[in-house]
């Protein structure tokens, strides 16, 4: 079976089943070998539910004590309920969007079905149960299941069914050289693939997961080792000219620019000079002002005569952007336009155009820039906000447009700087560290759920005063339209008993951009209050009358997700508060709190997030997806980083004939997929 063949070659896969798994990027066989679990449960069979809380899924012997009738909610969902007794306790169980799921039961007969035990809204459910048909005898067997992330009309078992139909045909070659496999005394890429999709026990899994880790940075090392190489080698880019316009504009600026955003200034009007490109990393907290630095930095280069790209993450974003790049650059005889996933197709052909000949100077848009038709007259610098946002990849994609153009990207995310150097290794840093004068610092307290109330009458008091207030949900990963309905029900929540009389809205990544950016822009006017939201608005936004933070389960964000969450207020003259509602269920989660309310420094957050709890969700962000990395957290797996960084280089410069075979093979599969477990 060959591992890059169509995915729709498999047996039971036909044209629908082959679309679904196409949304979840899975194309070909290898990308399904590398669908790997984002989680793995252990089911354990109980009797009764009492001690059994909060241990993962349960398999559970039941009989069935009423119906309810469907509930609809607001946005059209159905919740069915069926209410269960296991002998003991009481239990509901509850299915979102699958009415037809109640019809599998009657009323006093005996089901066996799985779940995991949650509350919801204060009650004692099993959300989307599943029926358990046969029962095996081992009554208190454990079973590891692997869960695979799902999308749109794909389930596990498929996903699980597909893969052992797979495996049983394919054989994996290894492709590292053997002196690193004996000398980390890694277990092969065959065993390792195995094992992550069917582990027997955590031991194994986690011998796999570390061979696969390994690989997974070694490769990414290779890539990164490699651009820094090209970019050696290729040192002729565009010398530019320092424009004498360049002092007109900083003093147009409504500002004093702080000591640290001229430095970085400097910083990158010295890589303008020279001839080699520019490939520059501006790091700076939240509210540093990264934004006219990066404005300052591509107006020197249209002043040269060349042409300016600024991409961000959201249209929400770029619009800003834009806006503000418009009122900086208006006496200066610059022509900015901004290109978005939703502007018009008549305006996309007429920017496009303008932009071939030559017409537009700066553009400043989202992901829709590095559509292939997007074509530059002469491209001098590629800027990128958010940089974490996009992948390796797509920056070079942008960046491809031109020729040895400049780089610039900027991150507000806070990496301890001896992360940075392996995560960019192909990149210089600046750093702007200092935030404009007369920045308050944002008060920060956590309370503990059952105070909830306080927040928002707090909330109540901020608004009278004219201020706006942001609420974030966090996202439960489990079970989308679980999460969909935390926003809502809060929503309702609130609406009912705190802000009936206020203009308040929801907004959620299921959103459109299209009305994301609606509710946005409402909110920026100042009509609506207050917003309920996921973490959507997580990045960048600049509303300066908005004073209020309000972050439920705070203890499931990172702390430099919680810091850039933070930063939304604090942006104007007022006073800022920043209130963490909170569980304190252990002593870990009020360090981590106190963290928050003692410091507003996001380097030094970061830096203690990694000493107490040193895994998972640090930036806040997987770097999923574009970056290829599937199953390694930068953070959580530095020391596998740092060993495979130091052999990249060892393959890098060995003359071996082996390893220039090896080497050459990764080069050759690195430009073919974004992903870094590759096989040959
Ligand atoms: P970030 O670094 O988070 O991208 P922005 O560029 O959005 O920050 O800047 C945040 C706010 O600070 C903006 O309203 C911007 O106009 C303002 N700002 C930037 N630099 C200065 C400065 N030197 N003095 C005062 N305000 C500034
Ligand atoms: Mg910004």
């Amino acid at each position: 079976m060959d591992v890059y063949s169509d995915i729709t070659c498999l047996k039971g896969v036909g044209p629908k089943t082959g679309e679904n798994l196409k949304k979840c990027c899975i194309f070909s066989i290898l990308d399904l070998l590398l669908y790997f679990p984002r989680d793995y449960e252990m089911i354990s069979s109980c009797s009764s539910l009492t001690d059994e809380k909060n241990i993962g899924k349960l398999i559970i012997n039941c009989k069935v004590v009423k119906i309810d009738k469907d509930i609809r909610t607001k946005n059209g969902k159905t919740i069915s309920t069926v209410i269960f007794n296991d002998g003991n306790n009481i239990f509901k169980g509850k299915w979102f969007n699958q009415p037809y799921m109640k019809n599998y039961f009657k009323i006093n007969c005996d089901y066996t079905i799985m779940g995991k035990l949650q509350d919801f809204k204060g009650e004692t459910s099993i959300i989307n149960p599943t029926l358990v048909k046969n029962r095996s005898n081992e009554e208190n067997s454990e079973k590891i299941m692997p869960k695979y992330p799902l999308k749109s009309g794909i389930t596990n078992s498929l996903i699980a069914k597909l893969v052992n139909y797979v495996l049983k045909d394919v054989d994996i070659d290894e492709n590292l050289p053997e002196w690193i496999i004996n000398r980390y005394k890694l277990c092969s890429l065959d065993r390792a693939i195995r094992i992550i999709h069917n582990p027997s026990s955590m031991k194994e899994l986690q011998e796999a997961r570390r061979r696969l880790k390994f690989q997974e940075l070694f490769t990414y090392s290779l890539k990164i080792l490699m651009l820094k190489n090209y970019f050696n080698e290729n040192k002729k880019g565009i010398a530019f000219k320092i424009s004498d316009e360049l002092k007109l504009l900083k003093e147009k600026l409504p500002y004093d620019l702080t000591k640290a955003q001229n430095r970085v200034i400097r910083e990158i009007l010295i890589d303008q000079k020279k001839e080699s490109p520019m490939n520059r990393l501006v790091q700076g907290d939240v509210g540093s002002g990264k934004t006219v630095v990066a404005l300052i930095s591509a107006f020197n280069i249209i002043k040269n005569g060349y042409q300016a790209v600024i991409m961000a993450p959201t249209e929400i974003l770029a619009t800003q952007h834009y806006l503000e790049a418009e009122k900086l650059f208006e006496d200066f005889n610059i022509n900015v336009k901004l290109l978005c996933g939703s502007t018009t197709q008549k305006n996309k052909e007429e920017i496009k155009r303008d932009l071939k000949d030559g017409n537009i100077d700066l553009i400043i848009g989202t992901h829709a820039l590095i559509e292939d038709n997007v074509e530059f007259k002469n491209l001098g610098v590629v800027v990128t906000d958010e940089q974490h946002r996009f992948g390796v990849m797509q920056r070079s994609r942008l960046t491809n447009k031109g020729k040895n153009v400049d780089t610039l990207v900027m991150t507000a995310t806070p990496i301890p700087r001896t992360l940075s150097l392996y995560l960019y290794g192909d990149l210089d840093v600046s750093v702007i560290d200092e935030l404009p004068p007369g920045r308050q610092k944002i008060e920060t307290h956590y309370i503990k759920e059952d105070l909830k109330y306080k927040a928002y009458n707090f909330a109540l008091e901020e608004i009278k005063k004219g201020r706006q207030v942001y609420i974030v949900c966090p996202l439960v990963e489990e079970n989308e339209d679980l999460d969909l309905s935390s926003v809502e029900n809060l929503y309702s929540e609130l609406k009912e008993e705190y802000f009936s009389e206020i203009p308040i809205e929801i907004l959620h990544g299921k959103m459109t951009p299209k009305i994301k950016d609606e509710v946005m822009n409402r909110f920026k006017s100042g009509e609506v209050k207050v917003v309920i939201s996921t973490t959507v608005i997580e990045v960048g936004i600049n509303v300066p009358n908005a004073t209020l933070m309000i972050i439920e389960n705070a203890e499931r964000f990172g702390l430099a997700q919680l810091h850039q969450l933070r930063g939304r207020v604090g942006r104007g003259q007022h006073k800022s508060y920043c209130i963490l509602i909170s569980n304190i269920k252990n002593d870990i989660i009020r360090r981590r709190m106190e963290i928050m309310k003692s410091s507003n420094d996001g380097f030094f957050i970061a830096e203690q997030d990694l000493k107490i709890r040193g895994s998972g969700e640090i930036f806040g962000f997987r770097q999923h997806g574009e970056d290829g990395l599937i199953l390694s957290d930068i953070a959580e797996d530095i020391d596998i980083l740092k060993m495979a960084n130091l052999e990249a280089k060892k393959l890098i410069e060995s003359n071996n004939e082996k390893d220039i075979k090896i080497k050459n093979e990764i080069f050759k599969k690195i430009e073919q997929t974004s992903k870094f477990i590759c096989f040959n």
